[in-house]
């Protein structure tokens, strides 16, 4: 198995996908910086609005965490409905449910208009219980997909093995409107469009500085009437909301095809897109070219300060998978990579116009290609100045001021990874923000 992103190999059968870095000084009315799932949503909500946009990124387009990512397009994240119940009430559930749900009608909606080749699977996902506590995970997702109107299936132990090819789960639910994608064609797809619609972009080219409405890269520089900030490990040199953003590593690994009796045995009613109730989960799903896709981490590596580049992990993740699922045991995997995702404290993306310099907005710490979207067309349409938005309701839940259990202060003494470690259990298990259950008004 070597080490090498598979959407950079798919790369490979696209023709003049690098773009050249900047070298001179331009003037625009618009520039994005970071050309991610997010910034690439910016630039598409702004192509065509009369306004001059560039896009600036230091690899290629897609080329960070959007195009090392699975590609499952899911309005499920790091944080379950069952949990943004709990923490933000009916009303804020429902809000932050639907940002994702809307972030992933955008992209599928802009991978159908645009007709982009990036492998488009229509697969439902199966959240899988692992034990009674993954049963008692189960049971609380479909209580919260019933109160808040959601429909799904629910699989007892016995029905499991009718959609997946296992007897070692204790539930699963199932539920439609999430898609599998080659996330990194699905970036290169946006990059075309907006090239077509003049949208200058320039890749390799990275922001080592900005003073006032002027951005530097190496080489050049980029004089805009408002900037939008879209990009991933920020250093406190560009921004400093980088204390905001933390990382989480996990693991991808690809196998070689599957045969359509293998396939019919590991999914018996079609493909599905699957994660388990681990802490470190385990999600996997078949590509278009009938693939096995595979990710997952262990707790040792997921926080840790460095890159960890070995097979270790992630070949365990796979014995582990293939143990449950005896079809696959014999599955060869050709490929493997790793990939770090920002993240917040509390696992919800930090979207701001700086309140002292209010042309330079971000958007910071997004989990998931859907809130990635969602949030950069959302700064977008705050340019263009769109009324239709219901602009204070999103800048709270986004706020970096909005609530956490301990402070980053606290970090100077405790450490950066303890205080996060506490924050974002609390988030995730304990938090109730009685702001939000009391309802906001738009
Ligand atoms: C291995 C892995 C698997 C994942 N699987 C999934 C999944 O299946 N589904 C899902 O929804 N999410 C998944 N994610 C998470 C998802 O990839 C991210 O949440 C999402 O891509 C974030 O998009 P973004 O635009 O905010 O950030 P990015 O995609 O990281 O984009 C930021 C861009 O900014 C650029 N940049 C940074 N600094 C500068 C600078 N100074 N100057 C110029 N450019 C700069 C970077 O090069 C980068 O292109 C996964 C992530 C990883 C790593």
């Amino acid at each position: 198995m070597i080490l090498q992103n598979w959407w950079f190999t798919t790369l490979l059968g696209i023709k003049g996908p690098i773009r050249p870095p900047l070298k001179d000084h331009i003037k625009t009315d618009v520039l994005i910086v970071g050309a991610g799932a997010a910034g690439l949503a910016a630039a598409l909500r702004l192509a065509g609005s009369g306004k001059k946009v560039v896009l600036l990124d230091r690899n290629i387009c897609g080329g960070s965490s959007t195009g090392k990512s699975a590609g499952f397009l899911t309005p499920d994240s790091e944080l379950e409905l069952s949990q943004l119940l709990r923490k933000y009430g009916q009303q804020g559930a429902k809000d932050l449910w639907e940002v994702a749900a809307r972030g992933v009608e955008t992209m599928v909606s802009n991978i159908k208009k645009h007709k982009i080749e990036c492998d488009l699977q229509i697969q439902d996902c199966l959240f899988i219980g692992k034990g009674s506590s993954g049963w008692k995970d189960v049971q609380e997702e479909v209580e919260a997909r019933k109160k808040l109107g959601y429909s799904s299936t629910v699989y007892t132990e016995d029905e499991v093995p009718s959609v997946l090819g296992s007897k070692a789960y204790s539930g699963a639910i199932r539920y439609p409107g999430t898609f599998g994608v080659n996330p990194l064609l699905y970036a290169q797809g946006i990059k075309q469009v907006l090239l077509d619609n003049n949208v200058e972009i320039f890749e390799s080219s990275e922001i080592i500085s900005y003073n006032g409405h002027t951005v530097y890269t190496h080489l050049g520089s980029v004089t805009a009437d408002e900037i939008i900030f879209c990009i991933d490990k920020p250093k406190p040199e560009v921004t400093k909301y980088y204390k905001e953003v933390y990382h989480a590593q996990t693991f991808l690994s690809i196998s070689e095809p599957l045969g359509d009796e293998d396939i019919a045995e590991l999914f018996p009613q079609g493909p599905l897109q699957c994660w388990d109730s681990d802490l470190v989960y385990t999600y996997f799903r078949l590509t278009g070219g009938n693939r096995l896709l595979v990710g997952g981490g262990d707790l040792l590596t997921t926080y840790a300060k460095n890159d960890t580049t070995t097979p270790r992990i992630i070949n365990r993740v796979i014995t582990n998978l293939k143990e449950k699922i005896p079809s696959i045991r014999d599955l060869r995997f050709v490929q493997y990579w790793e990939g770090r995702i920002d993240m917040t404290r509390d696992l919800i993306p930090t979207v701001l116009r700086d309140p002292a310099h209010p042309w330079i907005h971000f958007v910071l710490g997004c989990v998931g290609l859907p809130w990635a979207t969602f949030c950069g067309d959302f700064a977008a349409r705050n340019v263009l100045d769109n009324k239709e938005l219901d602009n204070e309701k999103y800048y709270r839940y986004f706020s970096p001021d909005r609530k956490f259990l301990l402070p980053l202060w606290l970090e100077q003494i405790l450490g950066k990874r303890l205080v996060f470690t506490i924050n974002n259990a609390w988030a995730k298990y304990r938090q109730k923000d009685s702001s939000f259950h009391q309802g906001l008004s738009g």
